[in-house]
């Protein structure tokens, strides 16, 4: 059983803010922002590419409610939804989770995109007609 699997059973605590037949919401321990959230399917699926359609549908509808209460409840100005997938993303916990993290005017913290450029247009392209493969395969 993974971290969050013992959650849903309730085999080791957490602080629930939501929960329906499907899905559960609970505080982060370690928040990169107080108040951050996490958004996890009480079945176990990993990664996004292995969960089913309806499921990351639910998901981001939770998503939606927990970002709006954060800025109802909270007094938020914005929000971070980040999903991990595999430990070269950062992924740790492996069942699928989004971070909903509130954000503030001036709340300080600052994400380490490092916007990298293209070589030309024509690396850029190449990329994408790879990408383009891949969706039609
Ligand atoms: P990730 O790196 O995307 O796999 O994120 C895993 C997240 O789970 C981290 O932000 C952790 O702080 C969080 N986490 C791990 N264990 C617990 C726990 N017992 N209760 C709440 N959050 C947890």
């Amino acid at each position: 059983m993974n971290i969050f699997e013992k959650i849903i059973a309730r085999e080791i605590p957490a602080t629930i803010v939501y929960e329906d037949g499907d899905t559960l919401a609970f505080m982060d321990i370690g928040p990169i922002i107080k108040g951050h959230t996490l958004v996890i399917p009480k079945t176990c699926y990993d990664p996004v590419t292995e969960t089913p359609d309806e499921v990351l549908a639910k998901l981001m509808l939770v998503c939606k409610r927990i970002a709006a209460a954060q800025i109802k409840g909270l007094g938020a100005d914005g929000s971070n939804i980040i999903q991990n997938n595999g430990s070269a993303a950062g992924q740790v916990v492996p069942h699928i989770h989004f971070h909903v993290i509130p954000r503030f005017e001036g709340d300080g913290h600052r994400w380490n995109w490092n916007a990298k450029k293209y070589d030309s247009p024509a690396e850029m392209e190449k990329l994408a007609a790879k990408i383009r493969e891949g969706l039609a395969g």
